[in-house]
């Protein structure tokens, strides 16, 4: 999921007393972004594991090997306690941890909709449990479901002014991933480890910078 996470942005920051501020916006911004902010440097220092079919471009045959530190809803919430702790000392306000700890959250639990039965639970341990209810299995219907759920959060808690900004800028963003959905290529342009990490690290990189300007 991509810009559906800036769904669950949206809705923290209406549930906040100023929601427009900088020390709010930008840990909330970064936070719904974070397991995907670390992903892909874990994988380009190999220790997280993802194999990419360069001959199929569809997100659902990308296959999460292992990615514990950054995609479990355990101990990636447990390491993500140490940038929440920063950031709170940072703009001297436990409400900015706190926001980015929830946002950080919300990333697993949107993730579990479109996933296929890869996110670890704990993160740790023989036994660990993988969760995903693979929405991704129906490209198209993940693309569209995850436009709408996107704007209809918006549309529900955003003041107006914002729309045109967030949800234009949100469906431009989407619709760079829509080769994922629809393969309209053969191959997979991001066909390697390193080049599918890249690729999601600019993209957040994008989504992070739309969303700080389309939030004012
Ligand atoms: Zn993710």
């Amino acid at each position: 999921m991509y810009i559906g996470h800036y769904a669950a942005a949206a809705a923290l920051l209406a549930l906040v007393p100023e929601p427009h501020a900088a020390a709010v916006v930008v840990p909330v911004a970064v936070g719904v972004a974070w397991p995907d902010l670390v992903w892909p440097v874990l994988v380009l220092a190999r220790r997280e594991k993802v194999t990419v079919d360069p001959g199929d471009p569809l997100q659902r045959s990308v296959r999460f090997d292992a990615y514990p530190l950054s995609h479990s809803l355990v101990l990636s919430n447990l390491l993500a306690l140490i940038p929440a702790i920063i950031i709170a000392l940072l703009c001297r306000s436990w409400l900015a941890g706190a926001l980015f700890l929830v946002a950080a959250i919300s990333h697993w639990l949107l993730d579990l909709v479109v996933h296929l039965r890869d996110l670890p639970v704990l993160g740790f341990g023989r036994h660990d449990r993988k969760l995903g209810a693979g929405l991704w299995r129906l490209p198209r219907t993940a693309f569209f479901a995850e436009y709408l759920f996107f704007a209809a959060v918006v549309l529900a808690v955003a003041p107006p002014r914002l729309f045109a900004g967030v949800l234009g800028g949100g469906l431009l963003l989407h619709l760079l991933n829509a080769n994922s959905a629809f393969g309209f290529t053969k191959r997979n342009p991001f066909g390697t480890p390193t080049a599918f990490a890249i690729m999601t690290l600019v993209g957040y990189a994008a989504a992070i910078t739309w969303f700080l300007m389309a939030w004012r």
